[in-house]
């Protein structure tokens, strides 16, 4: 057997196409969609991710608000920032680029961005509301991976999922949402003995550790689909995934590509959550129930 390829650049296309669409339908209210980005710093990774960020919502009309700070900037100003975001109604969506300079707390940060403007998903409450199955904005890689997975029509009701990766932003969402979906979730990571066991019994596979070469055939049940998260740079240069995709793809029903997979929906999926929000706030605000609609404010236990 020789997999079917799951075309994340195809998806992302298609739906961006349908995000102009959207983008109009919010214009002809008066409502341009706009989404900051925060970077702290000057990481050369993480000056690509958000020029292609910045990009990506040039592109079907979402306001791009780059905000470029020195890496030696204060927390307090930092906050500060957000706050000032948070209260601006032309920012629909909040993101702040990780990693952040050792001296910022990330999770304070995180917890700042308002509830309503967490495109990223990455507030508690967020993360919280995944747990009982209705967050506002599901963080983007898991959301892409879901909608990947729905291209190849598969129910994933009772299947065996196997998510290797138990990272706040990839594995452990993604358990929940499958898990959500009555899927048989089992959650590999770092620590789990005999990572095949587990692997070998996955109907879905989804690998996301950062470990080039991680998933070969033996570890894959035949006719399995295996979404690879990954994004590895070898030596050379060539940018692989977690999964020996040549080896596997002989053995599985659908797989995805490294690049050309799961990258490009993570992007795709901010651009449709910080719509999704805006659209919420318009609505929100149409019904004049504005500030009923704030959420708490979640003060984080620190220290
Ligand atoms: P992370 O380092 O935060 O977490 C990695 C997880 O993998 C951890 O839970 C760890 O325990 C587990 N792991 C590590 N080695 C393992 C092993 N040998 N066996 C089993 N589990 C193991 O990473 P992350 O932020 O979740 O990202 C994971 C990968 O996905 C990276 O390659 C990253 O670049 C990529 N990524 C891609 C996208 C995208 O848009 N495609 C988005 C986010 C992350």
């Amino acid at each position: 057997m020789t997999a079917q390829i799951i075309d994340g650049k195809a998806l992302s296309k298609s739906l961006r196409e349908g995000f102009k669409t959207r983008v109009a339908q919010l214009g002809a209210q008066g409502v341009q969609p706009g989404l900051a980005v925060i970077l702290v710093g000057d990481n050369p990774a993480s000056r690509v991710y958000v020029g292609n960020k910045v990009k990506a919502c040039e592109e079907v009309g979402v306001r791009s608000f780059h905000v470029g700070l020195a890496a030696d900037t204060p927390e307090a100003e930092v906050l500060a920032t957000i706050a000032r975001l948070n209260a601006d109604p032309a920012v629909h969506g909040i993101l702040i680029q990780l990693p952040l300079p050792p001296h910022i707390d990330p999770r304070r940060v995180l917890e700042a961005i308002s509830v309503n403007k967490d495109v990223d998903g990455f507030h508690l409450y967020n993360v919280g509301g995944l747990v009982v199955g209705n967050t506002i904005f599901p963080p983007c890689t898991p959301y892409g991976v879901q909608l990947l997975l729905d291209t190849t029509g598969t129910d994933v009701t009772g299947k065996n999922v196997v998510v290797v990766g138990a990272s706040n932003i990839v594995g452990k969402p993604m358990a929940l949402m499958l898990l959500q979906r009555e899927a048989t979730v089992t959650i590999c990571h770092a620590k789990t003995r005999d990572l095949a066991q587990h692997t070998i019994l996955a109907d879905i596979l989804i690998v996301a550790a950062g470990k080039p070469g991680l998933i070969v055939p033996q570890m894959v049940k035949q006719g399995a689909i295996v979404i690879d998260v990954g994004i590895n740079r070898l030596p050379d240069g060539k940018i692989v995934g977690d999964v020996d995709f040549d080896g596997v793809k002989e053995k599985a029903s659908w797989i995805t590509p490294v690049p050309g997979g799961v990258g490009p929906m993570t992007v795709t999926m901010l651009i449709e959550n910080t719509l999704r929000s805006a659209e919420r706030a318009l609505r929100m605000r149409q019904a004049d129930d504005y500030q009923d609609w704030e959420a708490p404010v979640i003060h984080p236990v620190t220290g």
